[in-house]
């Protein structure tokens, strides 16, 4: 089998799956007030055949997200399925896009997939409400690592931007029973929205040194379902970098080629921090993911204006090697890049709570 490549020469070696749009947070960057899911969810056997033949394909990394994973019974058991596929090697190919744009290659050409005894790298995202108890059993199941989403380390700020009382304590005990267990690297992912939580910048420098964990701030993204983005509420990295120096001086770390968020330690070698920043400094160039929705859906841009429908063709009966065929064709249509902030910016068909992010 060769490995997946969409039109740009970029590989696309990571999936994530959104296992339900459902929510028990509500938070102002993604969320209205109201409840409920949307396109509701597939079971379980479904998303494993879907990263199956993905895994086939050459997808190391599948990132289990929402909606709220935890909320899905029968979590745990997914991820121990999950962790019985083995990832086939896949070699980057040079020549692939720049940092910001991709760059078309029409050589499609590619070196074949080879069996590999790595184990697949399985990580979740969650608002970590429901961690501390499942924590060691995702730990048993196969789970990786974790990246929990906290957007103050202040209480009251938190419930505020949640939108749920009392939850700080719990996700605080989440992250903390993520480490205990090992669920390694742990990484808390806030996204900062002007007017809301710019003041937690250095407050959360402090917290990745006390806790050990890496936290990585994210500009907001038109994404939301209550459509209050503009580029004025966008916390840009440069901002965040001078605003951190100010409590410590930063050095910034060399990172991988496809990671999306910029890394800096502390001059003193405690704690680091990182910045995705996909409004300021785009990273599409290095794009290396899909994803599939709660209802089964590919989307192969977050910004994507459309979605392809793998689970229809599973009704339908379709062949592992047909889904494969169907796959393959969809990734060559993956957007060169988004559009955010440019005049000719389209919202998503979605919004991230339905996406999965
Ligand atoms: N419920 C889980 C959680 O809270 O992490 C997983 C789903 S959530 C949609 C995934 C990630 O998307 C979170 O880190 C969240 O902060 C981020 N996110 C949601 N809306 C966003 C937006 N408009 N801009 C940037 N990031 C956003």
């Amino acid at each position: 089998m060769q490995p997946l490549y969409d039109k740009f020469g970029r590989a696309i070696t990571d999936l994530r799956i959104s296992i339900t749009d459902r929510c028990n947070y509500k938070c102002v960057y993604c969320r209205t007030g109201n409840e409920g899911a949307l396109y509701g969810d597939l079971p379980f056997a479904d998303y494993l055949r879907m990263a199956r033949v993905l895994v086939g394909m050459g997808i190391t990394k599948v990132r289990l997200t929402g909606g709220e994973p935890l909320l899905r019974n029968g979590v745990v058991d997914f991820v121990r399925e999950l962790a019985r596929l083995r990832p086939q090697g896949v070699k980057p190919r040079s020549g692939g896009g720049s940092a910001g744009t991709a760059k078309a290659v029409h050589d499609t050409s590619a070196t074949d997939l080879s069996n590999n005894d790595e184990p697949l790298d399985i990580a979740l995202t969650t608002n970590g409400h429901l961690l501390a108890e499942l924590a060691q059993p995702l730990k048993d199941a196969g789970l990786t690592r974790v990246t929990v989403s906290m957007d103050a380390v202040d209480p009251d700020r938190f419930a505020r931007i949640t939108r749920v009382p009392n939850g700080y304590d719990q996700v605080l005990k989440g992250i903390r029973a993520a480490r205990r267990a090992g669920l390694w690297p742990l990484k808390v992912n806030c996204v900062l929205m002007r007017g809301f939580n710019e003041d937690q910048i250095i407050p959360f420098g402090m917290f990745a040194r006390e806790e050990g964990v890496t936290v990585r701030f994210i500009e907001f993204m038109p994404l939301e379902e209550d459509r209050v983005w503009a580029p004025s509420t966008v916390v840009p990295l440069e901002e965040i970098v001078a605003r951190m120096a100010e409590y410590r001086p930063l050095v910034e770390i060399p990172r991988g080629r496809s990671e999306t968020a910029r890394r800096y330690r502390f001059e003193d070698g405690i704690g680091e921090i990182g910045i995705i920043a996909p409004v300021s400094h785009p990273f599409c160039g290095h794009c290396s993911r899909i994803r599939i929705t709660s209802d089964g859906k590919i989307r192969t841009c977050l910004f994507s204006v459309w979605d392809h429908d793998l689970h229809a063709l599973m009704r339908r009966g379709a062949s592992d090697d047909e889904l494969a065929e169907f796959i393959r064709g969809v990734v060559l249509k993956k957007e060169e890049r988004h559009h955010i902030g440019e005049p000719d910016f389209v919202p998503a068909s979605r919004t991230m709570v339905h996406i999965g992010g």
